[in-house]
């Protein structure tokens, strides 16, 4: 599923590593590094991690999530 870490909201907290090692990974000076296409196999690991980042700087794709959970191969597009 996709994600993306809005880095200005980021404040380096590491709960997310912690939490999700197989997706993010704190990386010295330049900070939070992640997977922004995760395997569907980190899909619990990487929720725990949206839960308990303090300021909410994960946002993952919904209709991913969802559409991974049914198993459903979702063909519709939209702009954006
Ligand atoms: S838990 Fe949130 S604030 Fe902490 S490193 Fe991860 S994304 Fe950044």
């Amino acid at each position: 599923m996709r994600l993306v870490v809005d880095l200005n909201r980021c404040q380096g907290y590491a709960q997310c590593a912690f939490l999700a090692p197989d997706v993010f990974a704190m990386h010295g000076d330049e900070g939070l590094l992640y997977d922004p296409q995760a395997e569907d196999a980190h899909r619990e690991r990487l929720a725990q991690a949206v839960a308990a980042c303090p300021v909410q700087a994960i946002l993952v794709d919904e209709l991913d999530m969802a559409a991974a959970a049914a198993g459903a191969g979702g063909g519709e597009t939209s702009d954006g």
